[in-house]
């Protein structure tokens, strides 16, 4: 358990689905550890943690799905 550094909630320890680049390459890695803000919902994960998602993508692993991304440069409507 952490304490969040925004808000000050508690955190809780949870697997979390992470938006993680690596290599300029973008994955969508399920059942991550993650510490999980209760109040605000700030996620931190741990630097050991990242270093193991990294080697585990690294290394052969099977791909659940793929999926196309769009890159868009938001261009707000004027007032
Ligand atoms: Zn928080």
């Amino acid at each position: 358990m952490m304490i969040c550094e925004f808000c000050e909630g508690v955190t809780r320890s949870r697997n979390v689905k992470r938006q993680h680049w690596m290599n300029k390459k973008l994955y969508i890695v399920e059942n991550v550890q993650a510490e999980v803000c209760t109040e605000c919902g700030e996620r931190y994960f741990h630097a050991k943690t990242l270093d193991a998602v990294d080697e585990y993508l690294s290394k052969k692993h099977s791909v659940e799905k793929r999926i196309s991304v769009e890159i868009v440069r938001f261009v707000p409507a004027t007032a």
